[in-house]
């Protein structure tokens, strides 16, 4: 498994302590602009709708005993099942989970996805633990979660420290339990062989130069005309920064620098993304690919350059290094990589923040679509995947940006958390996804 634990030093969007969450700032800050959504009704659309919390016993390879912690939550399945990713982490919590679970929930709005958002955890250390007990703790997870998850409940699927090899246990072990029927659309994120849908790795990754495309096309980062010759810089070389590098590297752009865990490369004419590629399969690390220089990980976020992709944790853009960006666009590969109060900063300054809603949600498309493949018993080819997915996203940055328009157009005389956030793409992505909601809340009738 790659290296995919979140640096602690990063708050993920749940809350601290009584502040409220990243989640619900973000919320908030939406709901000042819908009109007549009734009190009850935004509570819902806020709350999540369950947490499911279990605890059980692993036999360790040593022939010790220890007992995990695991949590699912379905944050609103108006739309449809629970869609979401399931992560191994030691330091995960359940306030986390539910963040992540709301933002999925928006998530599939905005793309028109007909499910709604759902996030899972095991806390636990998948770096300290053998491939016997990871598959352990994954196959008694999905016992203990029971009915809880299912094709048509809640649908998992990776996150991180998780991969397709965890998937592919997540629907073994779901499909004995439930013998005799077609159990693929259980999960996604599966193996090729076990019905994973073609393009999947690559979504994340390539749904971000899609939705970048779109938006630049709509000329709202005013210094930026068009991705021929930009310059970017990506935080994360793994499945979303990787792939987001070779795809804008191939649309004309030059990729300025790129980091992992343990640092950048740095070359102002641009890298060769894939002699990076090649150095870190040799080395385990992009420092000290040839031809390159070496950059520390808080300095790529402040480097000079066009476009910033933070493509590997929650929460790094802060309000202590927002002023400091020097990019003018800032593409949320990540979930959760610019805090709020940066958000208003960057907004203050100009610099334009294209948010994770839309720019990494080609993966949970791409999940969406192996769904359909899995319950329809087809294989689609990559190029009807691809197609698909960039018309999907595409889409959704036109809507985004029409309500954009129009919110700023008729500025809202609402709640005070309103007046002092200026109305970003985030801001109206999350109006479009949230009066979608409340919509179908409302069409299917308060239940009884
Ligand atoms: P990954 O584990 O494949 O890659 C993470 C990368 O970040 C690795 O290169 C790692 O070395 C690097 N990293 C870790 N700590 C770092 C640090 N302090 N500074 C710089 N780099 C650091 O994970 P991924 O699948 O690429 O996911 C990255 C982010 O995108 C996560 O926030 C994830 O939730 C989000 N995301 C992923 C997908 C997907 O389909 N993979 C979809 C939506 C959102």
């Amino acid at each position: 498994m790659t290296d995919r634990l979140q640096d602690p030093e990063h708050p993920a969007p749940g809350p601290v302590a009584d502040e409220p969450s990243m989640a619900q700032v973000q919320f908030r800050r939406a709901k000042a602009h819908i009109k007549g959504l009734k009190r009850g009704l935004i509570e819902f659309l806020e709350l999540p709708n369950r947490t499911v919390k279990v605890c059980f016993p692993i036999e360790m390879e040593d022939g010790s005993v220890q007992t995990f912690r695991g949590f699912r939550t379905l944050h609103n399945h108006v739309l449809g099942p629970g869609k979401g990713g399931i992560r191994y982490h030691p330091d995960v919590t359940e306030d986390e989970v539910v963040g992540l679970a709301t933002l999925m929930t928006w998530k599939c709005a905005l793309l028109d996805i007909p499910f709604g958002g759902a996030k899972g955890a095991v806390i636990c250390d998948p770096k300290a633990l053998g491939e016997t007990e990871l598959r352990r703790i994954t196959r008694r997870f999905v016992h203990e979660l029971g009915a809880n998850i299912g094709p048509y409940t809640d649908i998992p699927a990776p996150d991180l420290y998780t991969d397709e090899q965890t998937m592919a246990w997540i629907f073994d072990t779901y499909n004995a339990m439930h013998p005799g029927a077609n159990n693929r659309p259980v999960v996604t994120g599966k193996p090729l062989e076990l019905g994973g849908s073609k393009g999947r790795l690559e979504a994340t990754g390539e749904g971000c130069l899609y939705a970048t495309e779109r938006l630049i096309e709509f000329g709202l980062v005013p210094e930026l005309t068009s991705l021929t010759g930009a310059r970017i810089a990506i935080q994360g070389f793994g499945n979303v920064g990787a792939v987001a590098a070779r795809r804008f590297m191939e649309a004309g752009a030059r990729i300025v620098a790129v980091s992992d865990s343990q640092g950048g490369a740095h070359a102002a004419d641009g890298l060769d993304v894939n002699a990076v590629l090649g150095h870190r399969r040799a080395h385990g690390t992009v420092v000290g690919t040839p031809g390159t220089g070496t950059l520390a990980n808080p300095d790529l976020l402040t480097l000079d350059c066009d476009i910033l992709i933070p493509a590997a944790l929650g929460g790094v853009v802060t309000a202590a290094n927002a002023a400091d960006i020097k990019a003018r666009l800032v593409v949320e590969g990540a979930n959760a990589p610019v805090l709020p109060e940066a958000e208003t900063i960057l907004a203050e300054r100009g610099v334009v923040v294209l948010p994770d809603i839309v720019a990494n949600a080609g993966g949970v498309t791409v999940s969406y679509f192996e769904w359909v493949q899995n319950t329809e018993n087809q294989n689609w080819e990559l190029e009807e995947v691809e197609r698909k997915m960039k018309a999907r996203v595409r889409r959704a940055v036109e809507v985004i940006v029409a309500r954009w328009h129009s919110l700023n157009a008729k500025p809202t005389e609402s709640d005070a958390d309103s007046l002092v956030a200026p109305v970003t793409l985030r801001t109206a992505a999350l109006v479009v996804a949230i009066e979608r909601i409340a919509r179908a809340t409302l069409q299917r009738g308060i239940w009884p």
